[in-house]
């Protein structure tokens, strides 16, 4: 099965039209502009010309068969191919040094070889080695919000996490009927923090799974790799979002073991890592990373 990238929505909300409609198990090949809707894509392109309306499409919804709310959305990064060119960019009052900075810039960047060839303008040739990830995934939430796509939440969104990426595994909190899943905003490589408000956006086709978990709900995503499991919170402040992931892995954690309360603070003292996702969208992201081979069965 597959999505193209006709098929865009720009706020996750459960009124939206499903662009498809599947049985869970699935595995649904999706197509993803970049989050400038593809409008940047020459050097000559600049961002006074950028439609607005036309920034951060999420490939989608899909509609899953039997996903209610209360149960959990599994949604596995299966493959990631990316486009042969991405945008990076920043300007005047964006991001964390917007302040310092006038005017828009943004370069047009080759990737290829598994590098993206950053070039700066005194000629400066840096090869970065990619690290392909996904900014915007997330489901519809709760009755009648609606959530624009270039902003993070319990249902997702654009969390802009360096950690999903091929092989990870994401739990969402499915809020509505059918779960309406979608995703775009590809990076080829981003630093934590997103500080000047862009990675190296572009155009991606991505191979993900879907299933249900029935009946368990996570409050914030749940994201599981080989040997890590953490929780990805937003919140109008990083402090805030810190304390909620921290209180919401310690649950995740209590839920799993008969560790007594000060074992489980002071195991993630010693090895969780509480880690910026993003700092320049709407909501602050952060997230609690835990390695599992410390505490049998500690999976979602
Ligand atoms: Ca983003
Ligand atoms: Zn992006």
């Amino acid at each position: 099965m597959k999505i193209t990238k006709d098929k865009v929505f720009y706020s996750f909300c459960a009124k939206n039209e499903p662009a498809l409609t599947v049985d869970a198990p699935a595995r649904i090949e999706f197509e993803t502009m970049d989050c400038f809707g593809n409008q940047l894509r020459r050097p000559e392109d600049v961002m006074e010309a950028l439609d607005w309306d036309r920034v951060n499409p999420a490939t989608g919804p899909v509609y899953v068969n039997g996903a209610q709310p209360g149960d959990a959305l599994k949604v596995t990064i299966e493959k990631i191919v990316l486009n042969e060119k991405g945008t990076v960019c920043c300007l005047t009052d964006e991001g964390t040094l917007g302040a310092r900075i006038e005017g828009s810039h943004t370069r047009v960047t080759e990737v290829s070889g598994g590098l993206v060839h950053y070039r700066a303008a005194n000629g400066l040739a840096v090869d970065i080695p990619v690290r392909p990830m996904i900014g915007v995934i997330g489901v519809a939430p709760e009755g009648d919000l609606d959530i624009n796509t270039g902003t993070p939440g319990a249902h997702g969104g654009n969390m802009d996490n360096t950690m999903v990426g091929e092989g990870a595994t994401l739990y969402f909190p499915v809020a509505a009927e059918g779960a309406l899943f979608g995703f775009g905003d590809l990076h080829a490589v981003m630093g934590d923090g997103e500080i000047g408000v862009s990675g190296l956006e572009i155009p991606a086709d991505v191979t993900v799974s879907l299933d249900v978990v029935k009946g368990k709900a996570p409050a914030f995503p749940v994201l599981e790799t080989e040997d890590k499991i953490s929780v990805i919170v937003s919140q109008p402040t990083v402090d805030e979002a810190c304390q909620k992931a921290t209180e919401l892995m310690q649950e995740l954690i209590a839920e799993r073991t008969d560790l007594d309360l000060a074992d489980i603070v002071m195991l993630m003292s010693l090895a969780g890592d509480l880690q910026i996702c993003q700092i320049v969208d709407p909501e602050k992201t952060v997230r609690f990373v835990f390695p599992k081979k410390y505490i049998p069965g500690l999976t979602f």
